[in-house]
């Protein structure tokens, strides 16, 4: 084994450790073992972390990794792992680095080749989605969306234009205000919307239907508790023929034979092949 293999092999190891988002038993075995035997715990508030670890009769000291503090403690766990301490690192809840501190802290072990293992868990975006009944084959994680400004017109007007599921996390004060917002925007009063609230939690609840429907809930019911909101992407355009017509007029004189035409233009369009093919060749009247 060379020096740097061995050096190497007597580091310690960080480990992202995912915690409850509400029920303290949503916490894997493997997490909890983990909790236990590292020699620190970097947590983000050490007193709510206490309520976690005292279930789960978890005593190892916790040093604090919080937005305020991250590069310092970033410095801290590699000093800790230099030494050989495997550390953990756990959020307020969920997984960390899911808009919660830890980003600096992996940057700088990876740029520096320590190992960094995942014990991965609760996380409220996917907890959310995977009961929302909206599609799941493809969906876009935005965070909690800026509050003012530009920015935040900019990706409002990305949620209505998306072709596939939205995720954002809202607080309850300016949950009825971003809804309102997202409905003003052209067809979006009947586009799919459900709100996750409370998950895992003694009043977990879906709000779910037309954004219509999820305005009107919140403009009787005032938002309270945490809250994932997803919204479906918007249907494809319907095309008409006669869209279709005056595409293949302008592309008949590119020399390709009907059929790669057809081919062509149902690609670019995305649909059927034989819809194209039909416009082409109409049937004759007088024959049928
Ligand atoms: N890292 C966390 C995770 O993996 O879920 C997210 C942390 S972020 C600071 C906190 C936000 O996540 C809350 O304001 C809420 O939008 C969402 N959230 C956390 N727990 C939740 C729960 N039990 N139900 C619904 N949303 C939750």
């Amino acid at each position: 084994m060379d020096t740097q293999t061995k050096q190497k092999s007597n580091q310690g190891k960080l480990f992202i450790v995912a915690t409850p988002i509400g029920n303290l038993q949503d916490i894997t075995y493997r997490a909890v073992t983990t909790l236990k035997s590292v020699a620190y715990i970097a947590a983000e508030d050490t007193r709510t972390s206490k309520k976690l670890l005292d279930y789960y009769t978890i005593s190892t000291p916790l040093l604090p990794c919080h937005d305020h503090n991250e590069n310092k403690a970033a410095q801290h766990i590699m000093a800790k792992l230099a030494a050989g301490d495997d550390v953990a690192l756990i959020s307020d809840a969920g997984t960390p680095l899911i808009n919660d501190p830890g980003y600096h802290v992996v940057r700088l072990l990876r740029e520096h080749a320590f190992e960094v293992v995942t014990i991965p868990g609760a996380c409220s975006p996917i907890a959310a989605l995977s009961a929302s009944g909206l599609p799941t084959d493809m969906f876009t994680y935005l965070g909690f969306l800026p509050r003012k400004g530009k920015s935040r017109q900019h990706i409002l007007h990305n949620i209505q234009q998306a072709s596939h599921t939205q995720v954002f996390l809202e607080s309850p004060k300016r949950i009825l205000k971003t809804l309102q917002a997202l409905q003003a925007l052209e067809d979006m009063n009947q586009r799919l919307c459900c709100v996750g609230r409370e998950l895992t939690k003694l009043h977990e609840e879906f709000i779910q239907g037309s954004l219509h429907d999820v305005v009107a809930h919140f403009e009787q019911h005032a938002g309270r508790g945490e809250m994932v909101v997803m919204l479906a992407g918007a249907a494809p355009k319907s095309i008409e023929d006669a869209d279709i017509i005056r595409i293949l007029e302008q592309r008949s004189s590119n020399g390709l034979s009907a059929s790669a035409l057809a081919k062509e233009v149902a690609e670019d369009l995305s649909i059927s092949r034989s819809r194209v093919y039909a416009l082409l060749h109409p049937p004759l009247k007088e024959a049928i």
